[in-house]
């Protein structure tokens, strides 16, 4: 099995038409998405609706859960709080729904997807360290487990022959045949915070239990104008350029 991993979307619908195409190239056969479909960004209609058409296995993330009323955005920063009133207001009742109907975390062949951690889902926890991951990794006991959240590309795990010692590689390429557990992050598609602008996705094949990460160029320029034009504030069009 070749799977696609998407990280957060964040309605930027000109990142996630560039990584489907760069998909279509690269020859997969089930596509996922952590989550964060929606937030920040100003097409989160257009970006549901490709989701759904290419028939992706979808998690909640924070954002999705905070649009449709399940989040207290209390701990929002302003700029995340107003997109999240934006986007409320931008969808269908039925888009609202299909949001309400995504499940916390997913079992597929060959791994499992979550949004921040597969541990208690519904805390929305942050994975930036190795001991972050430890309670994870505990609980997953053995196999992958692809997340976003956090927007910064990370592979954290435990080899089989030493499955006391919890590392970490931010290798774009990683073979996890000789994991014993791994939690996986995958970068965001429509917002990355590592300092490259490039939409991140990433490539898993059960077989050879390589992962890849990969980048691609979009039109920041065009989803800029976009958000500005929505009357979003400036800093979610900037933080684009930039990559943080
Ligand atoms: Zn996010």
């Amino acid at each position: 099995m070749r799977y696609a991993v998407l990280g957060d979307l964040h309605a930027n619908l000109g990142a996630l038409e560039a990584v489907l195409a760069a998909i279509e190239r690269d020859g997969v056969d089930a596509l996922i998405s952590v989550g964060d479909v929606v937030g920040y960004g100003a097409a989160p209609r257009e970006v549901l609706g490709l989701l759904r058409e290419v028939g992706a296995t979808v998690v909640k993330g924070n954002h999705d859960a905070a649009v449709i009323g399940e989040l207290d955005t209390r701990w929002f920063n302003p700029f995340a709080k107003a997109a999240v009133e934006w986007t409320a207001d931008q969808l269908l009742p039925m888009e609202t729904a299909w949001l309400a109907d995504l499940p916390m975390t997913a079992q597929l062949e060959g791994c499992s997807v979550a949004h921040g951690t597969p541990i208690h889902p519904e805390r929305y926890d942050y994975v930036q360290s190795t001991d972050d991951a430890d309670p994870s990794l505990d609980q997953l006991g053995r196999g992958v487990c692809f997340v976003g959240h956090t927007h910064v590309p990370v592979t954290i795990l435990r080899l089989a022959d030493s499955p006391e010692r919890t590392s970490y590689t931010l290798d774009d390429a990683v073979d996890l045949s000789n994991a014993r557990v791994a939690l996986v992050n995958v970068g965001s598609v429509g917002q990355p915070r590592d300092e490259d602008p490039r939409a991140a996705y990433g490539l898993f094949d059960t077989e050879s239990m390589r992962f890849e990460l990969n980048r691609v160029e979009y039109d920041i320029e065009r989803e800029a104008s976009r958000i500005r034009a929505a009357g979003l504030p400036g800093v979610l069009a900037d933080r684009l350029y930039l990559g943080v």
